[in-house]
């Protein structure tokens, strides 16, 4: 009873604004129960955003190809070069999911891809340039270790790298590959990935750019609830460096067709997680529910444990559906879910800036 007592008066410190430690956050994610946690992440989500408005944003995810280098034990859409159902993607199909995008009132494409042993700096920077000569269209792609992989294939520093990207057209990155920032986990889940340092150095880089880029964490898989809140922790560190991390996103394992297996995370533990990063990120604005890993019920619930935005329309998603999970959810149900859980939905920007409130 003393325990939860102590660890109460942490959230109590957390709604009071004073920011908490590393081993705080262990705490309150130990000690206090689901709806304790939840409460005190929406009393902070409402002080942080005192409109009830939950944004989304209309975009596409792109594949350019499913042949990857890294081989992590999570991922179930890499393939061999030499495999049947490996791919490149052409101009002429980029260009056509571009246009259906826009068709659909999207306002942005988040390109991504495997690590292709063969595809250089150059066939980036092309792709980046013809895009923005065609469209006009929010660049949203290639997170860290695809940056550090053009890096290294094109022998050049990731400073010089990310310069010649944004120069070529992209606007911003996405948190990709962060999966769990601690190399004890990386080393057992991504261990041909980037370090966690890398992953960090590549997201500074950019805010020192001036590029805004989002943050995500992988959580449910081999690591410890210290590494999961360490992660936690290192983001918001960064975060006091540059600003530039406009949301913060976890979801959890999906390990169908993994070689990594074991069980889903369930949603109770969804919820702490996604709550007590809301209490621990206090310099992160924006918090975003996860429908694609849980389905639009329970991504409803997480508006009222301190997500503030639904994430993306996905008009199509192809990593989370490798791993046999396939919520679909049109942009009339997100707007319900979203209504019905008592907020305002509204069509947002990749930089959050609202364009629509329904
Ligand atoms: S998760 Fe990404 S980096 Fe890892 S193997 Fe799959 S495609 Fe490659």
């Amino acid at each position: 009873m003393k325990k939860m007592t102590e660890a109460g008066s942490l959230l109590e410190k957390a709604v009071s604004g004073r920011r908490l430690s590393l081993e705080e956050g262990v705490r309150i994610y130990r000690e206090c129960d689901l709806l304790q946690l939840g409460r005190t992440a929406d009393l902070i989500r409402r002080r942080i955003h005192p409109r009830k408005i939950v944004t989304f944003i209309i975009d596409r995810n792109i594949n350019y190809t499913n042949v990857c280098v890294s081989k992590c034990k999570f991922c179930a859409f890499c393939r061999e070069e030499d495999h049947p159902g490996a791919y490149v993607i052409s101009k002429d199909v980029l260009y056509e999911k571009i246009e259906e995008t826009l068709e659909a009132g999207g306002t942005a494409v988040m390109i991504q891809g495997g690590m292709h042993p063969g595809l250089g700096l150059d066939f980036f920077l092309d792709m980046l340039r013809s895009i923005k000569e065609r469209y006009d269209i929010h660049i949203h792609s290639f997170s860290p270790p695809e940056v550090a992989h053009m890096a290294g294939l094109s022998g050049l520093p990731t400073g010089e790298v990310i310069k010649r990207l944004r120069e070529a057209g992209l606007d911003s990155i996405p948190g990709g590959g962060a999966e769990i920032l601690v190399d004890r986990v990386r080393r057992l889940v991504s261990p041909h990935k980037v370090s966690w340092q890398q992953w960090m150095e590549v997201m500074l880089e950019a805010h020192r750019q001036g590029m805004s880029t989002t943050a995500t964490m992988m959580f449910g898989h081999v690591e410890s609830v210290e590494e999961r809140i360490l992660h936690m922790i290192r983001v918001r560190d960064a975060q006091d460096q540059t600003g530039g991390f406009s949301a913060f996103i976890p979801w959890s394992f999906q390990p169908g067709n993994t070689s990594l297996g074991g069980r889903a995370s369930t949603g109770v533990e969804y919820l702490k997680t996604l709550a007590v990063s809301r209490i621990l990120l206090d310099n992160v604005k924006n918090i975003q529910a996860s429908w694609v890993t849980q389905g639009a019920k329970l991504a409803q619930v997480a508006l009222s444990f301190g997500a503030n935005d639904f994430g993306s329309t996905m008009l199509e998603e192809n990593v989370v559906r490798a791993a046999g999970v396939t919520y679909r959810v049109p942009l009339d149900e997100i707007i319900r879910s979203i209504r019905d859980a008592g907020f305002r939905p509204a069509q947002r920007t990749t930089l959050y800036k609202v364009v629509r409130e329904f």
